[in-house]
């Protein structure tokens, strides 16, 4: 049985959140999102023009002084209300992260409304702890140290396949290093940044220090971000092509640039691995979040010895997936984030067989009783691909997954590293040499050996090539959110 909880008796007012208010546009425009689920409106929401975004700019800037004048300590208590907040609406909010954007009740409950709260915490305390360098030269009678003191006023201009936590992720350290922020999440997903926004205003935070500005990016409220001179940082998650627009666009006005983008990424499997745990983290790493994870190993490359019986337990294990309204218990993979998206993905699916890579499951659109209203897909196996294939180089960002044999290690990482991108990479083995090899020679921000998507906030996060520019995570994160400045004493 399908359920309906989905459904909204009314479309939700999602409007933009300036200097402490829920505004309308001041060209009074909205556009309506849909649920991937059926596709009906579930929220109107105010397009935000640039106009938009420059008044939201001028309420973080109003708001800097106090914000970054304010003790750590202060603001740590703020932030922590603001986690205390979330995991109080913790059941509204995941569900309307699903009825968003499509991804499992399941996950938004367990892992992304629970890890953005945890994103507060996390930095909240890191602020408050962070220490600084001196630097003592007796010889020449100076004494050295470094002060750090928060840029400015940051925009977080986020994605929708994490639309909270990843949003959260910039959030949070911005606002606990000191800076005041204005946040443009993604169109396909904005209601989560809106409760964000309710969540922030009733933790006490003060009014201007968090903005939301809602509507598109291209001629729109995002890039008005990017060009205005009052912003000092632009951190951003999304596609490497928008990357390049957003890098030149803020060229004009120098600004500090943190970019988190697309990925392909390497799953190497060799023939020494525990299999089982080998092939549910391959399709975990695939399939998780309906594919839609820029971190997605989305290349699995296993050695030819084990490569049958993997493709062969693959598919076995894939078949039980339950795909399905992602509303449903048990469901594991929900409809793609948008008609336009699913259509895509589809089109890849077509090219992978015109390229001659052979299909091992899936890959039909889902079209029983109320599914044919959704955007839902049969996650998909290709086998027998190699790096030559379009579809082995280009980001599919859905639930597709390549697999292409290998035999000596040196060839697992040559065919690893064939890529324009650098994100993350996947090592299944028992050998330590072996692990520590791979992780050496895989070029990418992120290498996990024998698991997928662990995450330390301590850890740098980012990617190589044209997967980012810089790194997020505790340290990243203040050295990317403060300016550096050195002060040298003379003694006498
Ligand atoms: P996208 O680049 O289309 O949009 C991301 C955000 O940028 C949205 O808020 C959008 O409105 C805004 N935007 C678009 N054009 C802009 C412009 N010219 N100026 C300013 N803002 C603009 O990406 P998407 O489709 O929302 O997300 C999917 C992509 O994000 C995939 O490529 C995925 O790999 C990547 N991603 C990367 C990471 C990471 O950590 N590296 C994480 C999640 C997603």
């Amino acid at each position: 049985m399908v359920t309906d909880a989905h459904k909204v008796a009314q479309p939700l007012e999602v409007r933009h959140f300036i200097g402490g208010e829920f505004v309308d546009s001041l060209d009074g425009k909205t556009f309506d999102s849909l649920t991937p689920i059926d596709n009906s409106v579930v929220a109107h929401v105010a397009e935000g023009s640039a106009a938009d975004a420059d008044r939201a700019v001028a309420a973080a800037k109003g708001a800097f002084d106090r914000w970054s004048t304010m003790s750590p300590a202060a603001r740590k208590k703020i932030l922590h209300a603001v986690a205390d907040g979330l995991e109080a609406r913790l059941e509204e909010i995941a569900a309307w992260e699903t009825r968003d954007m499509g991804k499992p009740l399941a996950d938004s409950r367990t892992k992304d409304v629970p890890r953005a709260a945890y994103n507060f915490r996390f930095f909240a305390d890191y602020a408050d702890l962070a220490g600084l360098h001196a630097y003592d030269k007796p010889w020449e009678g100076s004494f050295g140290y470094e002060l750090r003191e928060p840029i400015g006023v940051a925009a977080a201009i986020s994605p929708w396949n994490f639309p909270l936590m990843l949003l959260t992720w910039k959030v949070a350290p911005a606002l606990a290093f000191g800076c005041t922020v204005v946040a443009k999440p993604a169109e396909q997903s904005p209601v989560t940044a809106s409760l964000l926004a309710e969540v922030c205003r009733d933790a006490g935070m003060p009014d201007g220090v968090f903005n939301v500005v809602q509507g598109f990016g291209p001629d729109a409220a995002g890039e008005a971000l990017t060009r205005n001179p009052d912003v000092a940082a632009v951190t951003f998650t999304g596609e490497s092509a928008t990357g390049k627009a957003i890098m030149g666009a803020a060229a004009g006005t120098l600004k500090k640039l943190s970019f988190e983008l697309g990925g392909k990424s390497p799953a190497v499997v060799c023939a020494d691995a525990d299999l089982d745990a080998a092939v549910d983290g391959a399709l975990l790493g695939v399939f998780l979040n309906q594919g839609e994870v820029c971190l997605a190993g989305t290349r699995i490359i296993v050695q030819r010895p084990v490569y049958d019986e993997f493709c062969a337990r693959m598919v076995d294990r894939l078949a039980q997936w339950k795909v399905g309204n992602p509303f449903d218990d048990g469901v594991r993979v929900g409809p793609l984030v948008s008609q336009e998206h699913l259509d895509k993905v589809l089109g890849y699916i077509e090219l992978a067989e015109e390229e001659g890579a052979k299909r091992l499951i899936g890959g039909s659109r889902l079209t029983d009783g109320d599914l044919a209203l959704g955007n839902y897909l049969e996650p998909t196996i290709f086998a027998d691909t190699h790096n030559g294939m379009r579809v082995c180089r280009e980001e599919i960002f859905g639930p597709v997954a390549t697999v292409m044999p290998f035999d000596e290690i040196d060839d697992a990482i040559t065919m690893a590293n064939d890529s324009p991108y650098g994100l993350a990479g996947m090592v299944w083995t028992q050998n330590l040499n072996t692990a520590h090899r791979l992780a050496r020679s895989i070029k990418t921000g992120n290498v996990w050996v024998n698991c997928f998507f662990v995450r330390d906030l301590r850890l740098p996060f980012g990617g190589y090539k044209e997967s980012g520019v810089g790194r997020e995570g505790g340290e990243y994160s203040y050295e990317f959110f403060t300016e550096s400045k050195a002060v040298v004493m003379k003694l006498s």
